[in-house]
């Protein structure tokens, strides 16, 4: 396989800017990090990927979005929580063929790469009975050119639209097979109990089964609302993550997402237990959710990565704007402008993703994916950046604007350049949205 040389300005190392360093990349793999000059005396038969005037910085994770979701941007919003879900989810998911949850897909997907998004876990549950519209989402992703892990969604509370519905031996038939069929490459797949509201502790524990039984992590919404604390004291008079712990599935293999409603022992408990937390700010607030207790989660060690959520309860869908959210919404809460700092957002929207979802991504160094985001030394949003170059960190999760975002390359290949998409068409994509939302008006 052929080495390809990425020659930037400069690359973000060790959370530093270094001019003059590049990357070689081979199978989609960093092989190694240093001056670009003397990469290329090393591989002189190299191609070589010149990217002038931009950093090099690793491509963002986006560990928690529900892709369809992007086709209800803009329908039912400034709603409560389950009013919102009423008015847009289940009234529109029941009329999405395999073809309009290819098209959700293929829109979420190149939207978030074009905002610096290399990796996304797409939290999947519009299942239609089988494994046909899970396989459209990997076909969205595989077109798109995005590296996706398919969490895969074990649902079976029947208050909810039929195709989100399967029983616990079909979810784990299905989820198994996905699992088998897709174990490296671009895409994987782990499973996602959808949470203690919308899966039975029969699935949550078959979830967890299969997650130990493939090494994987296993994705679950733990206390988004307080409806959901309320339900499970009422049923089993424990608090969600006391429960969960009581079932047996809260080990290093749980990754929550949100866990507004944990109180300070169940945030300690995950932590002593090496679970982690996808953490979804910007959905939090737009649904008036609640603000999880970040500091905590910090303070007993308890691993962070971010995601957007769905598009049409954020609505934008940029780990970026996730990083500067989960720094300024937490200050704004505890009084406190120290509990988060610009590095741990980063390092959140990077490796953090990447350790939630079993991945070797998030960072340059030699072994990691070879997934990069360029950006923009001189566009006005970054400066300024003195010679030392100390701001361009602090000015990425703060001030930069999406015009800053450039390139983009997953495993190796540029899939955006100069802000434009080279993986597809972005009117294709366009075409694509625009028959779906024709079919979906049609069929209300
Ligand atoms: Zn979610």
């Amino acid at each position: 396989m052929t080495v390809k040389i990425f020659k930037p300005e400069a690359c973000l190392l060790d959370e530093k800017l270094k001019y003059g360093y590049g990357i070689a990349v081979e199978n989609g793999e960093i092989i190694s990090v240093d001056e670009s000059s003397r990469l290329i005396a090393s591989y002189p038969n190299a191609l070589l990927e010149e990217w002038p005037g931009l950093v090099l910085i690793p491509g963002a994770v986006n560990t928690h979005n529900h892709s369809f979701q992007s086709l209800l941007r803009g329908i039912a919003v400034d709603r409560p929580f389950l009013e919102w879900r009423d008015e847009s989810l289940y009234k529109f998911s029941p009329k999405m063929r395999t073809v309009d949850i290819y098209a959700g897909a293929l829109f979420a997907f190149t939207e978030m790469m074009k905002s610096g998004v290399t990796t996304v876990c797409d939290f999947f549950y519009l299942h239609n009975e089988g494994i046909e519209s899970d396989e459209a989402v990997i076909q969205a992703a595989t077109d798109a050119g995005i590296r996706l892990v398919l969490a895969r969604t074990m649902y079976d509370w029947d208050g909810a639209p039929a195709g989100y519905v399967e029983d616990v031996s079909t979810a784990i038939f299905n989820t198994e097979t996905l699992m088998k069929k897709y174990t490296g490459g671009m895409v994987r797949v782990l499973p996602a109990p959808h949470s203690l509201h919308a899966a039975s502790p029969a699935m949550i524990k078959a979830g967890y089964n299969l997650a130990r039984k493939y090494g994987t992590t296993y994705h679950i919404h733990v206390a988004e609302e307080p409806f959901e604390v309320e339900q499970v004291i009422k049923e089993h008079k424990m608090t969600p993550l006391t429960y969960l712990d009581s079932i047996g599935v809260v080990d290093e293999s749980m990754v929550i997402i949100h866990g507004v409603w944990l109180n300070d022992l169940e945030i300690k408990l995950l932590g002593d237990k090496g679970g982690q937390l996808a953490y979804c700010p910007s959905s939090n607030m737009f649904l008036a959710d609640g603000v999880t207790n970040i500091p905590a989660f910090l303070k007993y060690g308890v691993s962070i990565g971010l995601g957007s959520d769905g598009a049409c309860s954020n609505n934008r869908i940029s780990i970026f704007e996730e990083m500067r959210m989960v720094s300024i919404l937490q200050k704004v809460h505890t009084l406190d402008a120290l509990c988060v700092n610009y590095k741990d957002a980063f390092r959140m929207g990077t490796i953090g993703g990447g350790k939630a979802l079993g991945l070797k991504i998030g960072k340059l160094e030699v072994g990691c994916k070879a997934d990069f985001t360029g950006i923009d030394l001189r566009n006005l949003s970054m400066q300024p950046i003195t010679a030392a170059g100390n701001q361009f960190l602090p000015n990425l999760v703060y001030s930069m604007q999406p015009t800053a975002i450039k390139n983009v390359a997953v495993n190796g290949r540029t899939t955006v350049r100069n802000g434009e998409l080279q993986s597809i068409s972005e009117k294709r994509v366009l075409e694509k949205i625009g028959q779906t939302m024709q079919h979906l008006e049609e069929n209300l």
